[in-house]
């Protein structure tokens, strides 16, 4: 028996998840299909217990400065295995929350993984054998990416992050390849945690993509709190006793780098596999699916959104994605997503974040004698009586003939948080002299933002 709605839904992460609600908001029957836990990559195994896990390593930069304000910590230690368990159960909470926020909004779940077999129809087969049959006008294909790992002898021994969520007990030594934003979290997380961490970077600097002095902030504090850096390093195989245990990473130049696990932190991919989009005509374009400004595949009445159409990856694009398919299909308020101007943040310790142009691509698109850089980088407030580092980075990016503040970014504590609220000025099209204008808030970091110098 084939079971008919409006709407299926492949995939039930954010994207998933906040177009399905959406739908059933605007009175569409949906079915949202999940082969793996409810709340996809950023609630199971992303954003929320990683951020859990960056919480839980910060305390030993806090633990680190205590005596400066008075306090004396004697005995304390840091019990890692009781962090996983803890982050563990709130993932649990979230899942079950999740689970029941579909109830409320009227949408079946239905378990299992899912499969085209037609342009309307998905084959469901769940993890006791079993399988059904759904058909619908509408399909919303949001099945997110995966991690990707380098093509290298033995890198089945690695953990992903997907992985590191799932560990009882961490290593003393872990090798984290990459330098982007899940190396980089990673590693501050590990080396907060207690781990010694080398990190391999295949290029000569992190975070690719980012403003460079930015990136280069984070650098300087990850390497001056201890972590080992290696630039020009890629890996070429790894060898030993599945992780944790003992494992030697070769690189490409032939050093040999023994350790308790390494992590793969090499990019993430669409996740297509088992989709059988043959069957519906669903092109694709590289790893992707390729699609338009209102979601549409090639396919007129199929649709996809998230990591699996490889735009912005992250979390609340595909949520606004999901929404805005929702919004224009059933709502009759038909709106596109904005992709540009879309905040991001590095929770590495220090934090970076940024919104607009870096530094790097205003000059390339406006000329560097159109464009002045302001920027501050001092000893916050916080770190006076301890004295030691990080230094906070902020800067301003100007077009200079209409004084348009073009990027903002910040390296530094809350930098998130922050930039959050820097997004809102520079989408409105705020110029320096709307930052100037605005009267500090004194004393916070934040406030260099509205007194830098002309
Ligand atoms: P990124 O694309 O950010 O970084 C991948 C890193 O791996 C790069 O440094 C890349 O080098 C390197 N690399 C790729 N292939 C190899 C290889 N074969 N050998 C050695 N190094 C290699 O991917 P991540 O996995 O860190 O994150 C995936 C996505 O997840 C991000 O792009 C982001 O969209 C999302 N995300 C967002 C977060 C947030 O918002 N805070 C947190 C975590 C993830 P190179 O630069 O030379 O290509």
């Amino acid at each position: 028996m084939t079971d008919c709605y409006d709407l299926i839904v492949l995939g039930a992460g954010s994207g998933g998840l906040a177009a399905a609600k959406r739908a059933a908001s605007y009175g569409a029957r949906v079915a949202i299909v999940e082969g793996d836990r409810v709340g996809g990559t950023c609630v199971i195994r992303g954003c929320v217990p990683k951020k859990l896990l960056v919480y839980g390593s910060a305390y030993r930069h806090l633990v680190h400065d205590a005596p400066s304000f008075g306090w004396h910590l004697d005995g304390v230690r840091c019990e890692a295995a009781q962090l996983l368990v803890n982050v563990r159960a709130e993932v649990d909470r979230l899942n079950q929350l999740h689970i029941g926020l579909l109830e409320k909004a009227g949408v079946d779940l239905v378990p299992g993984w899912g499969s085209f077999t037609g342009p309307e129809t998905v084959t469901v087969s769940a993890a006791d054998g079993s399988s059904r049959e759904l058909r619908a006008a509408r399909i919303l294909i949001a099945v997110g990416g995966r991690p990707h790992r380098p093509a290298i002898p033995g890198a089945d021994l690695a953990w992903v992050s997907d992985d590191m969520f799932l560990l009882e007990q961490l290593p003393e030594h872990v090798v984290v390849v990459g330098g982007g934003f899940i190396a980089c979290e990673f590693a501050c997380i590990l080396h907060g945690l207690g781990v010694a961490v080398t990190q391999l970077v295949r290029g000569d600097h992190l975070l690719r993509g980012f403003d460079r002095e930015a990136s280069r902030a984070v650098q300087d504090a990850m390497e001056e709190q201890g972590i080992t850096l290696r630039f020009a390093h890629t890996p070429a195989a790894i060898t030993g006793e599945c992780a944790p245990g003992e494992l030697t990473l070769t690189t490409q130049s032939g050093e040999q780098i023994g350790c308790g696990g390494v992590l793969l932190a090499t990019g993430r991919k669409p996740f297509l596999r088992g989709l059988n989009l043959e069957a519906a005509g669903v092109a694709v374009e590289g790893d992707a699916i390729a699609v338009d400004a209102d979601q549409r595949t090639n396919v007129p009445h199929i649709y996809a959104v998230g990591d699996v159409t490889d735009r912005v990856n992250l979390t609340p694009v595909a949520v606004d994605e999901g929404r805005a398919f929702a919004d224009t299909v059933y709502g009759q308020r038909p709106r596109q997503v904005d992709h540009d101007l879309v905040a991001s943040a590095v929770f590495s310790q220090p934090e970076l974040a940024g919104v607009g142009l870096t530094e790097e691509q205003a000059i390339a698109r406006h000329g560097a004698e159109a464009v002045r850089v302001h920027r501050a980088r001092f000893r916050p407030m916080s770190q006076a009586l301890p004295g030691r580092g990080p230094r906070v980075l902020l800067k301003l990016i100007v077009e200079i003939a209409s004084g348009r503040v073009l990027g903002c970014h910040m390296v530094g504590d809350h930098a998130a948080e922050i930039i959050q609220m820097a997004a809102i000025a520079i989408g409105m099209g705020a110029t320096k002299a709307d930052f100037d204008r605005t009267m500090a808030l004194h004393p916070s970091v934040a406030e260099e933002f509205v007194t830098m110098p002309n």
